[in-house]
């Protein structure tokens, strides 16, 4: 039998380092069998990146499993309530379409109601838009909010969110929670890293001497990668061919009013800017492919997106997107931007670390022979990300803009396969192939592709016995059940103010 594994180092204070610390005590420092110890470390001379505001619905998830009360984390890192992304200007310039949380309303004769609604666009019938008979989407466009309703009783319970927060606040929010559950916490920075004669790690050697000893490391050092690349040396593998955004620009303003429960994602030039509407402020900024455009332009193209003061200098950042070939090697795993980055667009990273923490102790190994573990672990990391990359790459791709040089290179560029027959098959049948494991369901893909101006050529088979006077009252109801209900739904404001 191997050794136990007792003692765990979370190398990196950021949200990564914080969200695994946390995660990590909540589960171990409660065990009957006791004696687990764990460890952050990280530098006061190093920062955070310091972005990283905009979430999807599973940040849900880490609260409820680390039993945080929802309105004391809002109020602690000047949250709002986010239902959906709003995309302008991406399918041609004026183009304008969601990507709303949550579900399309009910099952209707066993079928999604967004199938209902994409075989009546085939068949020519007058319909609402597809965000019509989205609650989130209608609500995002009128800046209300309210909370689902979990009876599920009314239209709210389709209702699902997420938040926008300072990523600041929100990693000293979980230092708070994980010190409280008994995280030991080290400040220094690491001048070198021991390995045994198997390349395992078991020390950490700080600048001033100190030394960290460990069964078991993740590596949360950002870009930097200290551990899983520069020791460890797990390659990366690049997709910038795919994603060809890689820097970005950001900026806070002033809060204006009112405040939109949604991440704005307008498309520009070279990349894309972002508008994060937060209690305290709005955090902007320019995601751009530096192959495409240069630093002066993106400077004044982020300026003159701003619709209020700029409260800071902008902040420029490099990134490359890709992923580590794995994500788990020798006694070491890697999350947050040390495992890999894709670019903002869809709000994933942070999901990707509470998703990877989770998985992690599904893997859970107990002694040190955890060969099949790792191996399993990795791949399911790498199915994972491939399937929201290949969600982000369609968004550029099938842009009809040919208005700069980096639209024209994204829209023909070659795709992942996996990519290719997602498209082709809609493009035909309207069907979306997607597995349950995925983070993006049907729902999501339609949401996109619809509001990138696919069409699905044939009828879908399954529905093509149903009158069409069936689907089109029910969408008609469904859309006309949404508006009246978001009609009482109080305004995003006064919904925190009040709460
Ligand atoms: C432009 C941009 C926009 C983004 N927007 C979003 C978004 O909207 N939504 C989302 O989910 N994600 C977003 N992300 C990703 C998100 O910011 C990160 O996933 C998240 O902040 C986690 O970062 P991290 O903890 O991995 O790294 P960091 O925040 O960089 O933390 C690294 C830590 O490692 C420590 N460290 C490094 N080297 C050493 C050393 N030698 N010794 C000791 N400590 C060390 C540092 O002190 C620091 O504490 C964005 C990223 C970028 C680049």
């Amino acid at each position: 039998m191997g050794q136990f594994i007792k003692e765990y180092v979370v190398v990196g204070g950021g949200s990564a380092g914080w969200i695994a610390a946390s995660c990590l005590a909540r589960v171990l420092l409660k065990t009957p069998k006791g004696g687990f110890k764990i460890t952050l470390v990280e530098s006061s001379d190093i920062p955070i990146v310091g972005v990283g505001e905009a979430t999807i619905p599973s940040v849900q998830d880490l609260l409820r499993f680390l039993n945080i009360d929802e309105k004391d984390f809002i109020k602690e890192t000047n949250a709002t309530y986010k239902l959906a992304i709003r995309f302008k200007d991406w399918s041609h310039i004026g183009g304008d379409y969601w990507h709303p949380f949550g579900e399309f309303g009910p099952l209707v004769e066993n079928s999604a109601l967004y199938l209902h609604w994409l075989q009546q666009r085939q068949q020519k019938s007058k319909i609402p838009s597809l965000y019509d008979i989205s609650i989130c989407s209608v609500a995002a466009k009128n800046n209300k909010f309210a909370l689902p309703d979990k009876n599920g009783q009314s239209v709210r319970n389709w209702l699902n969110y997420a938040y926008h927060f300072d990523a600041g606040l929100f990693a000293e929010y979980l230092k708070g929670y994980g010190k409280s559950k008994g995280v030991n916490h080290i400040i220094g920075t690491i001048g070198n890293v021991q390995q045994d004669e198997s390349g395992n790690i078991n020390s950490l050697i700080l600048n001033d001497g100190r030394v960290i000893n460990g069964d078991f490391f993740f590596d949360c050092t950002g870009f930097a990668a200290l551990l899983i690349d520069k020791t460890l040396g797990s390659n990366y593998e690049d997709w910038t061919n795919f994603l060809p955004v890689d820097t970005a620009l950001a900026v806070p303003s002033e809060t204006t009013l009112p405040l939109n429960p949604y991440t704005l994602s307008t498309a520009r030039e070279a990349g894309w800017t972002w508008r994060i509407p937060l209690q305290s402020r709005v955090g902007n900024g320019y995601v751009y492919s530096s192959r495409h455009t240069d630093e002066e332009k993106a400077r004044n193209i982020l300026l003159n997106a701003l619709d209020a003061k700029p409260l800071a200098d902008i902040r420029k950042i490099n990134f490359k997107a890709g992923r580590r070939k794995e994500t788990w090697v020798k006694n070491c795993v890697a999350l947050g931007l040390a495992s890999g980055f894709l670019e903002p667009l869809e709000s994933t990273a942070i999901h990707l670390v509470i998703a990877s923490i989770f998985k992690f102790f599904e893997h859970l190994p107990q002694t040190k022979d955890y060969e099949f573990l790792r191996r399993h672990y990795n791949n399911k990391f790498i199915t994972d990300i491939e399937e929201i990359r290949d969600f982000i790459i369609l968004h550029y791709h099938v842009s009809t803009r040919n208005d700069s040089d980096f639209w024209k290179y994204v829209t023909n560029m070659e795709v992942p396969d996996s990519l290719k027959s997602k498209i082709e098959i809609f493009k035909q049948q309207g069907k979306i192939l997607t597995s349950q494991t995925d983070l993006f369901r049907a729902g999501s893909w339609v949401s996109v592709m619809v509001g990138m101006g696919l069409m699905q050529e044939y009828p879908l088979p399954i529905l093509e016995t149903l009158p069409n006077d069936f689907s089109t009252h029910i969408i008609n109801e469904v859309a006309n059940a949404i508006d009246n209900d978001i009609k009482s739904a109080q305004n995003h404001d006064e919904f925190l103010k009040n709460f």
